[in-house]
């Protein structure tokens, strides 16, 4: 194990790096999952490694979606696994939502691997070993799914979902809530509410708004939803990446205390 100084100015960064490489050696990420991290890392650089006001918004519309859910359920990929177990499975407690092994490269072993440190990190019901059900106009091993739970979901958050399969579940009816670095990627293109934020840092300000909106009037969350504008998250995400966002982003010194 390697201690990384949290003095360090690229402490987040290097912590997600770590996290992911333990993951490859659980078996729980696969090699493909060290790419995506790399094309996170550079997206989240060029934010400014911090939630912009916009991302914020789209947390809280993510926790009124799911708040407001029949059937909530939180996909999780080895990725996923690696940077944010206990942090899913508080949002899941939180919303009341269902958590599901969701794999691109789907083998049985990391499944298991996968469910297993979920449940090292408190989680009771992991779905996603049944694969009973389907998604309609995929190939046969990226369609599986549990039948009573994303293939039973109205509301869906799909961390760093592939654009395929975003696609797909969006063709289904599900309202997709996407977590994605990449504003120009497809599978936050299609996304209800697209996040376009760090998992590390979206997932426990999804949960802590759900705890903020756990008592408010139906009302509220439903004008939250509506309220919401997908594209212009999209355009301000984009636009905070263009012009240079590191400019007014916040000092190392700033984002260092954050991270203590
Ligand atoms: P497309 O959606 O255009 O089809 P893709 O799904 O094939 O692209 P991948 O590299 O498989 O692209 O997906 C990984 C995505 O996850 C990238 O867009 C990357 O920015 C994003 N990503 C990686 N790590 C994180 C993270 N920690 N937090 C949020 N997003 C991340
Ligand atoms: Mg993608």
């Amino acid at each position: 194990d390697i201690e990384i100084p949290e003095s360090h100015p690229r402490y987040q960064s290097l912590l997600t790096r770590h996290r992911i490489e333990e993951g490859v050696e659980k078996g729980i990420t696969s090699k493909q999952g060290l790419i995506a991290e790399g094309r996170g890392e550079a997206f989240d650089y060029l934010l400014g490694e911090r939630t912009h006001p916009a991302a914020d918004e789209a947390e809280r519309a993510a926790a009124a979606h799911l708040l407001l859910a029949e059937h909530p359920v939180l996909s999780v990929n080895g990725n996923v696994a690696a940077l944010v177990p206990g942090e899913m499975v508080e949002l899941a407690a939180a919303v009341d939502a269902d958590v599901e092994v969701n794999l691109f490269n789907r083998t049985e072993e990391r499944l298991e691997a996968i469910a297993d440190h979920l449940r090292d990190h408190g989680a009771t019901e992991v779905k996603g070993l049944a694969a009973d059900g389907r998604i309609p106009g995929l190939d046969h091993e990226r369609a599986k799914v549990d039948a009573d739970g994303i293939g039973a979901a109205d509301v869906v958050l799909v961390p760093l979902e592939d654009g395929d399969r975003a696609e797909a579940l969006g063709a289904m009816g599900k309202t997709e809530i996407v977590i994605d670095l990449n504003p120009l990627s497809r599978s936050a293109q299609t996304a209800a509410v697209p996040v376009v934020d760090n998992i590390m840092r979206a997932i426990p300000n999804i949960t802590a708004h759900a705890r903020d909106l756990r008592d408010a009037p139906r009302e509220e969350l439903e004008r939250i939803v509506a309220e919401f504008d997908a594209d212009g998250a999209l355009a301000a995400a984009e636009e905070a990446i263009r012009s240079g966002s590191l400019d007014d982003a916040k000092t190392e010194t700033e984002m260092d205390a954050e991270s203590d």
